[in-house]
């Protein structure tokens, strides 16, 4: 049996700002049946069983999580419920064509408000506040990135009721950052407590029947059942919901890399702190870098701030011990400071927590169901889950009973991403990546002239 180094309540700030016990739930006692077995109880497992079980009540739906529900990344996210989607939609326009790519984007649009409804629907108490996005543009080349995401979008049909460029003042007047020269808005995107969320929606899928076993790893999954220490769940349709984790499975350690995102969270701060820093709205917040920085006004009034940067681990290893990286913590810090010189040295850092997203080697998500095998999975969804995690459980909820509908139509559904590269060519790519996007950050401060090498990079990736 899985056992974490430290508590549950020390995963992650939200965690430990839940005010309900984290007892894990019963394990599963022995070899059982179901229809449907959904291996992991982040959001992509429960929203699944969400819509499975408000769908045909009278499925017999089991969740095997080998922690608790929220343990991985939903329970440790920036909490950014957005309508980004990690393929953008001049890559999707390529693959799928123009169509589809609207198609794309107007869904996560719409998720973004059915996860509202479903929160509001389900009294999940987790902050939500629909504040939007802005996203700061610091120096010519973060401008010059601004502008372009605009135009792509105006390409597509999209106006700025859905993404809006701002000058400065505009900026500033949402999220005054130090040296803010504009920037873009986007009203598609509340932020949440995302340990709220997770817990909540697990306590709405048990009301509709589901059974949720905790503490339950599975080993193997296989056509027909998920294997267990305690016995095989024998179901038709298996779900695999383990994102980050999903290396760890026999058969699957190319599927995607698990890459660690980090964050920390200040102490609650003062008023005339917030009067001088803004995001009154709870707006969600980054800026035009390359290596993606994000972060949020939490309802209790701290800045939760993350970043990626953190090493890949050969082999797509993930251990509880690569969430605490303190160079990366010390590193997000300053760039806090650098932001909002109103966080003088003496704001304290009060938490500090990481852990695995999963990234497919085309940087796309994917959802589908194997009809012969009956394995069914959703994934890859790199930092934009918190949102995407509910079209696909809507999704897999569709396919799963051979329902034809707007969402199984989306260019992601089915969609078979090549496998990544065999070590150590993939440690090598991944943390090559990773330095090449930080010395275009560097570069980029200094000159203010945009990265060739950065863009011939992303390129590389195909996004
Ligand atoms: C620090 C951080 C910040 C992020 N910020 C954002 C953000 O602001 N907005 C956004 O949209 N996305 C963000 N993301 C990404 C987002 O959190 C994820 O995409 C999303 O939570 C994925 O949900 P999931 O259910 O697929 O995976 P997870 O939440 O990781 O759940 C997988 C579950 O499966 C369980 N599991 C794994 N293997 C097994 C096994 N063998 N047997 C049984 N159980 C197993 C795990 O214990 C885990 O509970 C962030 C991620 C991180 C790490």
């Amino acid at each position: 049996m899985a056992t974490p180094l430290m508590s549950y309540r020390d995963v992650s700030y939200w965690l430990s700002s839940l005010d309900e016990p984290l007892t894990p739930r019963p394990p599963l006692p022995g070899g059982t049946e179901a229809d449907v077995a959904i291996v992991g109880a982040g959001y992509t497992g429960l929203w699944t069983a969400y819509y499975l079980a408000h769908a045909d009540p009278s499925l017999r739906i089991v969740v095997l999580e080998r922690e608790i529900a929220g343990y991985g990344a939903s329970g440790r996210n920036g909490g950014w419920c957005s309508a980004l989607f990690p393929t953008s939609l001049t890559a999707l326009g390529r693959r799928h064509g123009r169509d589809a790519a609207v198609a794309m984007q107007r869904a996560m649009q719409e998720t973004v408000r059915e996860v509202g409804r479903v929160v509001a629907a389900e009294g999940i108490d987790c902050d939500w506040a629909r504040g939007g996005t802005v996203v700061l543009a610091r120096t010519e080349a973060q401008l010059g990135r601004a502008r372009a995401a605009v135009a792509e979008a105006r390409a597509f049909g999209f106006g700025p009721d859905d993404l809006a460029l701002l000058d400065a003042d505009e900026a500033a007047a949402r999220c005054a950052a130090e040296g803010v020269r504009g920037g873009t808005y986007t009203p598609h995107c509340a932020a949440v407590h995302p340990a709220r969320l997770a817990r909540g929606l697990a306590r709405a899928v048990e009301r509709l029947g589901v059974t949720i076993h905790e503490r339950t790893p599975v080993s193997e999954i296989r056509p027909g059942a998920a294997v267990t220490p305690a016995g095989l769940v024998r179901a038709p349709v298996v779900v695999r919901a383990t994102e980050g984790y999903t290396p760890q499975l026999p058969g699957q350690r190319r599927t995607v890399v698990p890459v660690y995102s980090l964050m920390i969270a200040t102490e609650p701060l003062p008023e005339h702190v917030w009067a001088r820093i803004g995001l009154a709205g709870r707006e969600t917040f980054s800026d035009h870098r390359h290596v993606i920085i994000y972060g949020q006004r939490t309802a209790d009034g701290r800045l939760a701030f993350g970043g990626r940067g953190a090493p890949y681990h050969f082999g797509s290893r993930v251990r509880p011990g690569y969430d605490r990286e303190p160079e990366v913590f010390a590193a997000l810090r300053r760039t806090l400071g650098d932001l909002f010189p109103a966080l003088g040295p003496d704001v304290a850092v009060t938490h500090r927590w990481g852990g695995p997203l999963g990234v497919a080697r085309d940087w796309s998500a994917s959802v589908g169901l194997d009809r012969v095998t009956g394995l069914a999975w959703a994934g890859g969804y790199v930092g934009d889950g918190v949102s995407t995690t509910n079209l696909a459980g809507r999704t897999l909820a569709d396919l799963i009973r051979g329902v034809e509908s707007d969402v199984t139509a989306l260019p992601w559904v089915g969609h078979r991403s090549p496998r990544w590269e065999p070590e150590p060519l993939r440690w090598l790519a991944v943390n090559a990546g990773l330095r090449v996007m930080f010395s275009a950050d560097a570069a980029e401060a200094r000159t203010g002239r945009p990265s060739r090498r950065a863009a011939l990079f992303g390129r590389f990736l195909g996004h």
